[in-house]
């Protein structure tokens, strides 16, 4: 079977910086699996569908018309509906809205099949929040990223900040939690660690150390 890694975690954990890291280590293809959620909050909000739709969101989520556009891994373009979303889908209000709609067993159950797809030779890493509890259950090794609330904001902060955009550092710590106790609390899928993930805590870690942890134990 071809292998998997997955990386699940709360947002700011620097999941998605390895997991882009680690493709290109290896040379394995990459889902961003909260892309899809995010995808589908937009998509709704194009068509007008309201984000307590349950019933309309599941349809957008099945019929999601999207390409991740590869040129290399560290450079994916992302067009929904024939329109360039890569930055688009990358805000706090979107990925506020990803949280609500990933919170619906609907939605998630018609995202499933599209992630398993992801899967191809050589290898993938999938990143996420339920990557290893359910969409990989098979993965041949699950890591889990954790960073304290503080720190996780202050990544963030920095990476606005580099972008020239104007953040608040505050803010961005409380909507971190809160959408890390929507993810944690919901009934469908909580993030939370696989049994048997590598847990992580990269509160003190710097991108480098935690690449290496990950590529050790993926010779094991
Ligand atoms: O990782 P990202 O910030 O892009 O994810 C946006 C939101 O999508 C998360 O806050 C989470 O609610 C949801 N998500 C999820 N399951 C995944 C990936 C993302 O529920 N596998």
């Amino acid at each position: 079977s071809i292998p998997v890694i997955t990386v699940d975690g709360p947002s700011g954990s620097g999941k998605g910086t390895i997991c882009r890291l680690l493709a290109q280590r290896l040379g394995w293809h990459l889902l961003d699996s909260g892309a899809l959620y995010r995808l589908t909050a937009v998509a709704a909000r194009h068509h007008g569908i309201s984000l307590d739709d349950e019933e309309s969101l599941q349809v957008v989520a099945a019929h999601l018309d999207v390409q991740f556009l590869a040129g290399t891994t560290d450079d994916v373009k992302i067009v929904l509906e024939g329109e360039e979303v890569t930055d688009t889908i990358r805000t706090e209000a979107v990925g506020a809205d990803a949280s609500v709609v990933a919170a619906m067993a609907p939605v998630r159950q018609a995202l499933l099949q599209r992630q398993r797809d992801f899967v191809a030779a050589p290898g993938l890493i999938a990143d996420g929040r339920d990557m290893g509890t359910v969409i990989f259950p098979e993965a041949c090794l699950k890591v889990y990223l954790d960073a304290s609330a503080e720190e996780r904001g202050s990544r963030r902060y920095k990476q606005l900040i580099s972008k020239g955009l104007s953040a608040s550092l505050e803010d961005i710590v409380l909507d971190l939690k809160a959408r890390d106790a929507r993810d944690m609390n919901r009934s469908v899928s909580p993030l939370k660690p696989a049994p048997d993930a590598v847990i992580l805590d990269t509160t003190k870690m710097t991108i480098e150390e935690v690449l290496e942890v990950v590529l050790d134990e993926a010779k094991h």
